[in-house]
């Protein structure tokens, strides 16, 4: 089975359609790891899309917050911005699908999807001492995480812990992880909507557990066209400068 491993797409429409087309005929099952909205000008088409691709999927902390089942004064001041507005147009179909999301850890064909930690879906793993519950706990050699934006993840074998860093080069690119035996693998497909590692480009993995190979992969899309309609939307400068830095 080839799986399409989405995760943060924050209601960016432009760059979940460029990856999809990128990834047109390469899998067969589609997986997200939460955050579809929020940040982004386009909550309902992402939603829908989304909807479309019937894909396994679990929510994120965004999805959480724009639902009001998290307290969004958790949030900074910005990102507060952007969850009211999320919350003031996401239509009401598309909010019922978005708050009836499940809460990570879920499992599928000998792969696990969480948004952030293992055991904590609103935690970050940027660190290897963060990444070790989920290397050892997970019932699955391979889980894919989201919630930093950062494209990548670690591996673990005979006590080792290994960072894991594969950018692919300029273009719709990706690089393939070959995966090893007795190793156990924490990985992160990247945000869609809004990279963080630095590569503005949207970001998403392709999992083909039949040949043990991950893709990362990396798509160019139309970021000038998304800025345009958040300024429309007057969603605040920092989130819409971001997306052309990657960070
Ligand atoms: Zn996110």
């Amino acid at each position: 089975m080839r799986f399409l491993v989405l995760s943060d797409i924050h209601a960016n429409s432009t760059a979940l359609e460029a990856s999809l087309a990128a990834a047109e005929g390469r899998w067969e099952r589609a997986l997200c790891l939460g955050d579809v909205v929020d940040y982004g000008p386009d909550p309902n088409e992402v939603t829908e899309r989304v909807k479309a691709l019937a894909p396994i999927i679990i929510r994120g902390n965004h999805d959480k917050v724009v639902t009001e089942l998290a307290d969004i004064e958790d949030f900074n001041p910005l990102a507060q911005i952007a969850a009211r507005w999320t919350r003031d147009h996401l239509r009401s179909d598309n909010f019922t699908y978005i708050a009836q999301l499940p809460e990570g850890p879920a499992h599928t064909d000998g792969l696990t999807m969480v948004h952030g930690a293992y055991h904590d879906e609103d935690e970050y793993v940027f660190a290897p001492a963060q990444a070790m519950d989920g290397l050892l706990e997970s019932p699955s050699a391979v889980t894919f995480f989201g919630h930093t934006h950062y494209q990548g993840g670690f591996s673990y074998r005979d006590g080792q812990i290994r960072v894991i860093h594969l950018p692919p080069e300029p273009g719709p690119k990706f690089a393939a992880l070959r995966l090893e035996p007795a190793t156990r693998y924490l990985l992160n497909p990247g945000s869609i909507g809004q990279p963080r590692d630095g590569d503005p480009r949207a970001a998403f993995a392709i999992a083909d557990l039949d040949h043990q190979v991950i893709e990362f992969w990396r798509v160019p899309y139309d970021i000038a066209a998304v800025q345009e309609r958040m300024q429309s939307a007057g969603l605040p400068l920092p989130l819409i400068e971001r997306l052309a830095a990657g960070r």
